[in-house]
This record gives C-alpha cells, structure tokens and sequence, in this order.
C-alpha cells in the first residue's frame, strides 16, 4: 500500500499524465490521497468543496491504470458538459443517458471493452438496469474494471439536502462487482450524510478525505431583504459593482418561478441582461438560458435551485439569494458556484421573514392534512431551521459554515475572516437590545408560548388583524411596544434570541411552528444574561472592501496593470471567437486564471506557453499557437 509521504509507485505516471492532459504542476493534497486509493482498490468517501477538484480525483486513475472509471452522474447536463471538456483536453470519455440511442451505446460498449474509452459516465436509474449490470460484469470478468465513482453522493441521504431515491439502488451493485472498489464524492456533507453515505452505499473501511471547506476566495454578506421593488434595487447593486468590475456573471437564486420572473425582468428594467430560469419554461428555453450563460453571452441568470447543478463556468462573480436558502447545506452549494476560480467573488443572501415558512409549506404541500409528518420531511424542517440560525446569527460567515461542517475555523488575521459582513464591520449592534429582548420574551409568554413567530411580531408591533381582535391579544401590555421596529427587524431579532437559545421552534403535531422558551428563556426575560442583538444594515451603506489585506494569500486575484489588464481582455476577446469557432463555452478553451496568467507573463515559446497552469498537451494542440500569436502581436 502507498502512503502519501511516500512518493514512490504511480506518482510518476500520475503527474505526467496531470500535465500532459491538464497542464497542471501537482495534485492536491487529497487529490493524492483520493487517486491512491482508487490505484490501490480501496473505498473512499472524498468530501471537498465546490471548485475543490472532485472530477480529477475519478478521471485520473483510468489514465495510470488503464482501467476503466464508471462514473455515477446525477444530469445529462453535467455529464454532456463534462465529457466535452475532457475530450478538448484529448481524453476520451463517453456518457450513457437517455437520450443516446441504441447503436451510440452498442459502439460506447465495444469501445470499453477494447480500452479506447477508459471513462464512462452514467445516471443512477440507468446504472441498475440489467444491461448495465452485465455491462460492469464483462468488464469485471475482463480484468477492464477499475473503480466505480459515484458523483454528488449526498443525493442517497434523506438528511441531505437534495434526496434522490434513485441513488438508493447503487448498493446492488455491491453484489454486481464485488471486487471493484467505491468512491464517493460529494461537495456538501454535514457528519450525519456522511455516515449514511458510508452504510447506503455500503463502502467497506472506507478512506474518508475530508477537505478544507471554507472558500477563503467568497465575501459572504446577510442583509435583510426590503420590500417590493426595493428587493430587485439590492440586488442590481450588488451585480452593478461587479459588471462595473468588467467581467463575470451573476446568478439570482429564488424560491418561485413566479419570483425568478419577476426579477429577471425587473433587472432587465434597471439595464441587465437578465433572464428567468425554472422548471416551468420549455427544455429548449432553459437549455438556450443555460448555454447562453455558460458562453458568457448573459450576465444575469435569475432561477429556482435547480439551475447550476450542470453549470461549471468558473467565472460567477456574484451569487445573490433574493430568500432564505432551505438550508444551510443547499446555501454553501449554490453561492459556492461564485468564484470556482479561486478569485473573489460575493455572496449576498437577502433574507426575509416570510421566507421559512415558504419552504415549510413546499415541505408539507404533499403531507396529507392530519397525517403526521414523515421522517424525511422532518428532517427537512430540520434543515429549513439551521438555515435560519445561520442567516439570524452574527456571527463570522466563515466560522459558522466551517463549524457547520465539522471544521474548526482560523481567520487569517486579528480582525476575523475579511470577508463577510460581521467581520467587516458591516452590522450594527442595537443599543436598545436588552430592553426589546425583554419586550420579546415577555410577549412570548403573555402568548402562552402557543404562537408562531409572525403572529408574535404582529404583536409586539401593534397590528391590528382579525387574529389579534379575536384573541384580545391586543389587550396585552406587550402590544405595540416595539410598534416603531420594522416588520423584518423584530423577526429577525427572534431569530437572534431562538439562535442564543432563549426561544425554540417547537412543531406542534399540526404541523404548526410556534415560539417556546429555550433554556434560557427565564435568564433572558429576567435580563440575568446580557444580550447583545445585531440589526443588518440596508444595502448602500456597506463598506468598500478594504480589508482585502487580511485575506489569505491564496485568495488574492492576480492584480494587473493596465497594459496588462487591456491584453487580458485581447486574449478574452480570442478566447471567446475560438469558442464560437468550436462550439464549446469559453472557459473550456482556457480559464480566466490562465488567461491572467497568460496576459502577466507574456509566453512567447510553445515551452514557456506549456508552463501556465490550465494550458496542457491537448489544449496547446489545439489552441496554442493562435494565443503565441495574440501575445506576439500585442508586445509589438
Ligand atoms: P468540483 O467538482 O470539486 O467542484 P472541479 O473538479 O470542477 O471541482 O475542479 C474545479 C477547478 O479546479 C477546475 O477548473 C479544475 O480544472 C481545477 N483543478 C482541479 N484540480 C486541480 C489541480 N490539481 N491543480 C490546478 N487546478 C485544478
Ligand atoms: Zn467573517
């Protein structure tokens, strides 16, 4: 067995084939770890972030082995894109979908068998079929076999945030293959799926490699979301200072189709090119939305969560969500889309208080009235809640996702992360906060802790309504006494309490969510505890990053100078026409980072062009020597 310190069998094979296919230099540290132990036979469970290089640690070893890969693959998008990119990189690869025909998968076969293809992608139905069973056992039989890699591996746990029953069958293959080893891979994994991942998928002594999850590369900002159009103005701030910024695109996350409409075309209004994305538009429709953003030919795309699964352009500089994500899982997945780079990119989460309850009745649509609630369903309740504490909690964005994670985080400097809102500075603490503390608390006992968080806003707000006439809660002291705090304030000072532990949620067996006291509940109303409530700014008056410096090196952009900068944009302009020209999206031509690269130090030799990272053997083949030529032309 290799260990990692010991560079002795394969690395060779492994780094030759790295460059030559990739034109990268080295793998990461649990790439190695992640290669190794498919080289060697053994089950894996690899974690790592979005952006953190999960493909190469299953398209690697069939180049060393000479074995095949077959890849489990949740869409046709993601695998159609990545087959593409492999075979720009001179890698064959093929995929198994619906929608390949007969004969296309006759040829794919017989192109397994005899070697010629050493990748295969395919989705979870499709891997159980009877077909697919023999397929995996002639290859086994054949010694061909290599490893079988399952992508997005959360999707097998009900406790994820993306349950796809399909997944459950992959176990079956167990008894298929019994000898051909099992890695799973995956971006979002709190301890609990990654225990379920292990006993679904039924890995024996798995290696489990665990990444670094914190993005150091993303600015996180939590803002409350104001109302009605005021919503749509926030976010076209936040995509303005990035298109100002020159390049990149923009993805607005809502939880409706109607809401994704609405601000496709209210940003539209404002001057962007922006356009809806949803399960209710035609395939052809989200498919020419889809590529037409991959192509770097639409800034803005303003969609429900199912887009950006397949979508891997590297350059999103912004990712707004215009709602509460439905947990904290889904949130670290979607904004990680911004800056898969490695340069900094943003992540603005504007929540409002009706927010959680909108994903509730999404959860419970289906629930029959009067039926309990079912486990999964619970469990995505669950997640609705932690998801809420993030948001209301003020604390450092990069510490509580860590934490999230299981990982203990270290801010690069004295004065925290750098790079989110807390630590920026970018709250304000409420002077008045022991005072409404107690306004609060007190408010949810005169309701005898049998009311949801809205109807106790409605309250201590001095509302009106017929709820409150009927009930005489309008008769209580706590009435209107904090009637000059704004609607989304006050909830979001509840959340603040049930995240200190004052309040909790309770879920009444109808399904309804009301405050109780928490365990110090009593402390807090009696002000025994001090209490420190943070309220958000609006947008407008956020600070200029100026605090970069504290940033760890590695999220630092290539900083150009202007000659620099205007070849940049030379190289982007040829990038973009030899996209055209091959029908492929730009960043699979060369990255953004290649391209700075490129534009800094100004290769003049199919060697030196060989040395920039993202520029290997294929790549220089094919597009080589019409980037020489831009560069030579420029420095004249
Ligand atoms: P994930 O699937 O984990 O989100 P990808 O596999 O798409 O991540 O990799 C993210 C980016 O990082 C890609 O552009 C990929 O080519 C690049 N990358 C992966 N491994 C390396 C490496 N060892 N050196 C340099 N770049 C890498
Ligand atoms: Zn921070």
């Amino acid at each position: 067995m290799m260990t990692n310190s010991e560079p002795g069998r394969g690395m060779g094979p492994i780094l030759e084939a790295l460059r030559r296919v990739w034109g990268y230099d080295h793998l990461r540290p649990l790439q190695t770890e992640a290669v190794d132990a498919a080289l060697s036979g053994r089950d894996a469970l690899v974690v790592l972030p979005t952006g953190g290089g999960k493909s190469l640690c299953y398209q690697l070893p069939p180049l060393v082995s000479g074995k095949a890969t077959v890849v489990v693959s949740p869409l046709i998008a993601l695998m159609r894109d990545q087959v593409r990119a492999l075979e720009v990189n001179g890698y064959p690869a093929a995929a198994l979908h619906s929608g390949v025909d007969f004969e296309d998968v006759r040829a794919i076969e017989s192109r397994l068998h005899s070697g010629e293809v050493n990748l295969v992608l395919a989705a979870p139905e499709r891997m159980v079929t009877t077909g697919f069973r023999g397929l995996l056992a002639r290859l086994a039989d054949a010694g061909r076999l290599g490893a079988i890699a399952v992508d997005e591996a959360h999707c097998i746990s009900q406790w994820g945030h993306d349950f796809r029953p399909e997944y459950r069958r992959l176990a079956e293959l167990r008894e298929v293959v019994p000898h051909t080893p099992m890695q799973a891979f995956t971006a979002t994994a709190t301890p609990r799926v990654r225990q379920d991942i292990i006993v679904q998928l039924g890995l024996r002594e798995p290696e489990v490699l665990v990444g670094v999850f914190d993005r150091p590369n993303l600015t996180y900002r939590v803002r409350a979301r104001q109302s009605g159009a005021l919503a749509f103005k926030q976010a076209a701030e936040a995509i303005a200072r990035h298109q100002r910024a020159g390049e990149g695109g923009a993805i607005v996350y809502c939880i409706s189709r109607k809401e994704a409409e609405e601000f496709a075309e209210a940003l539209r209004g404002l001057g962007f090119d922006a356009q809806p994305y949803h399960a209710g538009m035609k395939d052809h429709q989200r498919e020419h939305v889809e590529r037409a953003f991959i192509n770097e030919q639409l800034g803005v795309v303003c969609a429900t969560v199912a887009f950006g699964m397949g979508i891997d352009r590297s350059n999103v500089r912004l990712v707004v969500h215009a709602a509460c994500p439905k947990s904290v899982e889904a949130y670290q997945q979607e904004a990680g889309r911004a800056g898969r780079d490695g340069e900094p990119a943003e992540c603005l989460l504007l929540y409002g208080s009706s927010d959680a309850a909108r994903w509730s009745r999404l959860i419970l649509r289906d629930v029959p009235p009067g039926s309990p609630v079912p486990v999964s369903a619970r469990a995505q309740l669950d997640l609705i809640r932690e998801a809420q504490r993030f948001v209301a909690t003020m604390r450092c964005r990069h510490r509580a996702l860590s934490e999230h994670f299981g990982q203990a985080y270290e801010p690069p400097g004295p004065n925290g992360c750098g790079a989110c809102d807390v630590c920026l500075g970018e709250t304000e603490v409420e002077p008045d906060s022991a005072r409404i503390a107690q306004i609060l608390m007190s408010a949810v006992a005169r309701l005898d802790q049998r009311w949801g968080a809205a109807h106790v806003t409605d309250v201590v707000r001095g509302a009106e309504n017929k709820i409150i006439k009927a009930n005489a809660h309008d008769a209580l002291s706590v009435h209107g006494m904090l009637k000059n705090h704004a609607r989304g304030e006050v909830q979001m000072y509840l959340e603040q309490l049930v995240a200190m532990g004052a309040l909790q949620r309770h879920l009444t067996e109808s399904g309804f969510e009301v405050l109780r006291f928490g365990d110090l509940g009593n402390a807090v109303m009696k002000a025994q505890t001090p209490v420190t409530l943070a309220r958000p700014m609006g947008s407008g008056s956020m600070r200029r990053e100026k605090t970069r410096k504290t940033r760890s090196a590695t999220a630092e952009p290539m900083v150009l100078n202007a000659d620099e900068q205007a070849l940049f944009e030379t190289l982007r302009h040829l990038r973009l026409t030899i996209a055209k020209e091959e029908s492929i999206p730009p960043y699979m031509v060369f990255s953004d980072a290649t391209l700075r690269e490129m534009a800094q130090r100004r290769p003049n030799s199919r060697r030196a062009m060989m040395e920039i990272k993202g520029v290997g053997q294929a790549k220089w083949d094919a597009f080589g020597q019409s980037f020489l030529e831009a560069l030579s032309a420029s420095s004249h």
